[in-house]
């Protein structure tokens, strides 16, 4: 018998990657662990380096955008902080959901049972579903579009469709110069496990066109370090685009006879390689390129690009053989 690998063991065996480019970095966290800071004018932005959540201080209290259980607490301390800085009400009144994922929502129950919850019809579909505690769904919610007018500030909330997940939504300020849209653009970083983690990758790959139909220059994307920029939003979809090219090119390159003939009576196990070998020659253009572009394109890539090849087969069709 072994001893089980120590912490050491198990780090000194990690592999290494790419550095982070600095472009990719944000601002630095307090002794807390986070960072608050100024959006545009009362809207303001919280993270902890991987989570980002964001607030509006209005005459009517605090809007909170999101409640991510990483950021917890510090969401509070954050909104303490801004609000005895500008003499305003620090009582959060209202909280609106992105979409219903546990990463987002799951420190929403430290919010007052006084609090007003705002979120989809979905959003409030799968959160009863799911009968999470942490995760109260939302009494009030809205099925495409509804504009929230909260203490002389206004908010347009928009579903346009399943993309990362099915009711995951457009929060326009439009005197913000703002776009909180959730898990689609990592600004400054490649996105994480298959698309981060999405479940309509034709709707996640449209997304982005349909965010920069608004006016905005601030983004506020839900993940790492900084918010974003137009450009970030650009980039990534140029990122997008360029592994969707290179999986069309590699599905109908990649000759799948070999894999069956090796494997002639165990069909899984000739699946298995040649999806392999679909996406390393997929992904492997899209790494060179963007390594030192993207944060940890050499981390994901891969992963991404397995997901968007399964959409471009079964979703659309491509390469489809139909026998005779
Ligand atoms: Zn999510």
């Amino acid at each position: 018998m072994t001893s089980p690998a120590s912490g050491t063991d198990i780090a000194t065996a990690l592999p290494d990657y790419a550095p982070v480019p600095r472009s990719a970095v944000g601002p630095a966290l307090n002794d807390q662990g986070y960072y608050v800071g100024r959006v545009e004018r009362n809207l303001y932005w919280v993270t902890d380096g991987s989570y980002q959540s964001a607030f509006l201080t209005t005459k009517d209290g605090v809007v909170l955008f999101d409640a991510p259980p990483s950021i917890g607490g510090n969401i509070r301390r954050a909104v303490d902080e801004i609000a005895s800085a500008n003499g305003v009400s620090n009582k959060v009144t209202y909280l609106v959901y992105s979409h219903h994922h546990a990463d987002h929502a799951g420190a929403s129950s430290l919010f007052d049972k006084n609090v007003i919850r705002i979120g989809h019809e979905e959003t409030r579909r799968l959160l009863l579903r799911d009968n999470d505690p942490a995760r109260p769904a939302p009494e009030e919610t809205f099925a495409d579009r509804r504009t929230l007018k909260i203490g002389g500030e206004r908010i347009e909330l928009a579903w346009r469709g399943p993309n990362h997940s099915p009711d995951n939504i457009y929060i326009h300020f439009p005197d913000h110069d703002a776009l909180m849209l959730i898990d689609i653009v990592n600004s400054g970083w490649a996105p994480i496990s298959i698309c981060n983690l999405s479940e309509d990758i034709p709707g996640y790959v449209a997304a982005p066109a349909i965010a920069l139909e608004y006016p905005w220059k601030h983004f506020i994307g839900g993940h790492v370090t900084r918010l974003g920029t137009r450009d970030d939003v650009t980039l990534h979809q140029q990122y997008m685009a360029d592994i969707d090219a290179s999986v069309r090119k590699a599905l109908v390159s990649v000759d799948p006879t070999p894999f069956f003939q090796k494997y002639w009576d165990n069909p899984w196990a000739a699946v298995s390689a040649l999806f392999d070998a679909w996406t390393d020659a997929s992904a492997a253009p899209v790494i060179e390129k963007y390594t030192g572009v993207l944060a940890a394109a050499d981390v994901y890539t891969r992963s991404t690009t397995f997901w968007v090849m399964e959409s471009i087969r079964l979703d659309l069709g491509y390469g489809s053989y139909v026998h005779p």
